[in-house]
């Protein structure tokens, strides 16, 4: 398993990808797996764990230096793995987009985890690079929104373990944000939303390296700690009580989210969430059910009128359903068997061969020679 090389697994606070390879690696552990882990310095997990470089980085998400080091050093372990004669079975990338670059460099079957949104430049790099990899998108819509020629091998839901989550059915008044302060997360217009209902809005979360202007501009003077509250980035208990005592959190999207864990973390906990129907928030969200889904910041405040009328206990169970890590579990034993398998790995590599001939003519020069 490669994590990536930002933030420990489990994650100490923030860390939406490292929370599931905690949860998956620890399950396919329990289910008697021999599974290697390699992340960031600090992981701790019942797999054997490997931090490949010296610090974690979780200020420098998606630099290129740490990030090809530390798959450079994975690719390493592997030839030494297999050296000495305990070859790996299969490798599941959950890093980024190097490993999946060199898939084809690396003698093992890749399993690759999509965790972001499909746009304009990763569009362009998946159909570069996806047929090295068995490709697993994480929601129904982010597999629908894969461009042309990239073929999705499984989605597979990201997990949460209910039980490890307090259920609260009595709320407190306030609403709850919490995500990373980007603008596609909408903590400017879940104020908004808040401030039409005339409700308390808590914000919680991480202000990341890039996202300190839309912070100080659209979120900071909102702040005055009776209307909307700051609690900065939370973590472990206080998190969870967070969640828990909300009467419901917002979601006001504006991207196709590509699953969103604080949606499933807010419902197992047995609080509704009200969200714009974008990206996987469509299906976690059962409108009426165990939230709603609504349009903008009006019908946001409109829908937290009504948001007594939901039942906490439905909100739980609709995560335990769906996305309970056993469900997680069994989807990626699928996919690592289908990788491995032989017969079924020689048939795709003589498929993607000659579905990948046009990519792998020699570039040309720009000045003509
Ligand atoms: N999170 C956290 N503390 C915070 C804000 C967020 O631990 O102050 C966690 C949250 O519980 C969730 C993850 O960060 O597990 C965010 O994941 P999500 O899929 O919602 O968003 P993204 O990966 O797009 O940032």
């Amino acid at each position: 398993m490669v994590a990536p090389p930002w933030i420990a697994v489990p994650p100490p606070g923030y860390g939406g990808v490292e929370a599931v390879v905690a949860l998956l690696s620890e399950a396919l552990v329990a289910r008697g797996h021999d599974v290697t882990l390699f992340a960031a310095p600090g992981s701790r997990s019942t797999a054997r764990v490997y931090p490949l470089l010296e610090d974690a980085h979780p200020a420098e998400i998606g630099s290129s230096l740490f990030e090809s080091d530390h798959v450079a050093s994975a690719w390493e372990q592997i030839d030494v793995a297999a050296e000495g004669g305990l070859p790996f079975d299969v490798m599941h990338d959950l890093s980024g987009f190097t490993a999946l670059a060199m898939a084809d460099r690396v003698n093992v079957p890749v399993v690759h985890t999509i965790h972001g949104a499909f746009v304009r430049e990763t569009k362009r790099f998946y159909r570069r690079h996806g047929h090295k990899a068995h490709l697993v998108a994480i929601s129904r819509t982010q597999a629908e929104s894969a461009p042309p020629g990239v073929q999705i091998d499984a989605v597979v839901p990201n997990p949460i373990k209910v039980d490890r989550w307090p259920l609260r059915t009595e709320k407190q008044d306030y609403l709850l944000w919490i995500g990373r302060m980007d603008p596609v997360k909408g903590a400017d217009r879940a104020i908004e939303a808040a401030r039409l209902a005339d409700r308390m809005l808590v914000l919680a979360g991480p202000v990341q390296t890039g996202q300190e202007e839309y912070f100080r501009k659209r979120v900071e003077p909102h702040i005055d700690g009776r209307g909307v509250k700051y609690v900065g980035e939370v973590t472990g208990v206080a998190k969870q009580e967070l969640y828990a005592n909300a009467a419901a959190v917002l979601m006001p999207l504006r991207w196709r989210e590509p699953f969103g864990m604080v949606m499933v973390e807010a419902l197992a906990c047995g609080t509704p969430v009200i969200a714009f129907p974008e990206g996987a928030a469509a299906e976690i969200v059962i409108d009426g059910e165990n939230g709603m889904l609504v349009a903008n910041e009006t019908e946001m405040a409109q829908a937290i009128e009504q948001i007594g009328s939901i039942d906490p206990e439905r909100c739980r169970s609709s995560v335990a359903e769906r996305y309970d890590i056993a469900i997680t579990l069994a989807g990626y034993e699928h996919v690592y068997r289908r990788a491995i398998d032989p017969d079924r790995a020689r048939r795709i590599s003589r498929s993607r061969r000659r579905a990948r001939d046009p990519r792998r003519r020699p570039a040309k020069p720009i000045n003509g020679r």
